[in-house]
């Protein structure tokens, strides 16, 4: 890991440099699922990309506590710069991986693109989170995409032969098209089309989606069937490294909360997002300090592309995120709360060194 002294300090202590950014780096789509947080019908949404040259600036300007990148959309791969927005990150950043959201339609241009990242930064980790939320038929018309299961699974599956550090993940987010299926689901991919790594989401509030509540506690005990299931079949992250087994205990300690604040939502863990451990850029500028507060940090243009000025303009918001006792289930936030949680680094710790 490049600058272990500096990041580690940052995530157990100082916790106010980004660690992890989430990139939109667009909001275009080709597919329209019906629990998608973007409004595809307003204008605003699809204007204002920032162009490379600004976004070189934001990248030379942030701090060498950066450990993970997340570019997501929209569907990633539909940005034409995709690769170049990948190569400023990795040339001018401290990050040791990259993960992509994708919903893997796009197989030749993901598997182009990965190939020559592979080989050209052969110490990152690249990740690429593929959703699926069913099987076929019923995955192509719930995302309103011709044959986008065939090709979200070919991609899977030529991206795990690629090389080791190119780590392809079938994310399902459990919702109301497949809370009743999931069983059947998990079984088809994992015997049928023999996938090798898989997690769960749970579908939450977002934008202008909303879950119905007579379908929350359906859901709920569904995404806690999926996760006894990757738990059983050991799907999740390799425990071959410390960094795998970190993150599995990451991942257990994470279901443990959910079981308790996803139908009864509470307050339980300090939240770290926004002026501190992570933030995301949207493809406007705007700077947010997750994907669900409405309480914008700023805009990257208004600060010069300058992302860690921004960040250090947003103490009060920093606080007041700590002192209000913001609470939510938004997954990003809770990997890097609990991996930088005194009361979890010693089991963390102890997880990872334990083979
Ligand atoms: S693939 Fe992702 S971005 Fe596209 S419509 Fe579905 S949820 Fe939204
Ligand atoms: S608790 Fe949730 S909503 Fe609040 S800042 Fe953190 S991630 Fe955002």
């Amino acid at each position: 890991m490049k600058n272990f002294v500096k990041k580690s300090l940052n995530i157990a202590i100082g916790k106010s440099r980004p660690v992890s950014l989430i990139h939109f780096v667009t909001n275009r789509c080709n597919a329209r699922c019906p629990h998608c947080f973007i409004d595809f019908d307003d204008p605003v949404t699809q204007s204002d990309a920032l162009s490379l040259v600004d976004l070189e600036k934001m990248v030379k300007s942030i701090d060498n506590t950066l450990m993970n990148v997340n570019l997501t959309g929209g569907e990633p791969f539909l940005e034409n710069k995709i690769e170049e927005i990948c190569r400023l990150y990795l040339n001018h950043t401290s990050i040791d991986s990259m993960f992509f959201s994708t919903n893997g339609a796009l197989t030749n241009k993901i598997i182009r693109i990965s190939e020559k990242l592979s080989r050209d930064f052969p110490d990152t980790i690249f990740t690429f989170s593929i959703s699926i939320d069913h099987i076929g038929e019923r995955h192509n018309s719930y995302r309103r995409v011709k044959n986008l299961y065939e090709n979200a699974m070919s991609s899977y599956h030529k991206l795990s032969r690629i090389s080791e550090n190119v780590q392809p993940n079938i994310t399902i987010t459990v919702c109301d098209e497949n809370a009743e299926d999931i069983e059947e689901i998990f079984e088809t991919l994992v015997v049928k089309e023999g996938v090798k790594s898989l997690t769960a989401n749970i579908v939450r509030d977002e934008g202008v989606f909303k879950i119905d509540p007579a379908q929350k506690e359906k859901i709920f005990n569904s995404y806690c069937k999926l996760i006894d299931l990757i738990k059983k079949h050991k799907l999740s992250y390799s425990g071959e490294n410390y960094l795998g087994r970190m993150m599995n205990h990451k991942e257990e300690v994470m279901y443990s909360y959910f079981k308790d604040i996803y139908l009864d939502p509470k307050y339980v863990l300090p939240c770290h997002a926004g002026g501190g451990l992570m933030g995301v850029i949207y493809p406007n500028g705007d700077v947010y300090p997750c994907e669900t507060l409405e309480k914008k940090m700023g805009n990257l243009h208004d600060y010069n592309m300058d992302l860690m000025k921004l960040w250090d303009d947003n103490d009060p918001l920093r606080s007041w995120i700590k002192e209000s006792q913001c609470h939510c289930t938004y997954e990003c936030a809770w990997s890097y709360n609990i991996l930088s949680s005194p009361k979890h680094i010693p089991g963390l710790l102890k997880a990872s060194l334990k083979k």
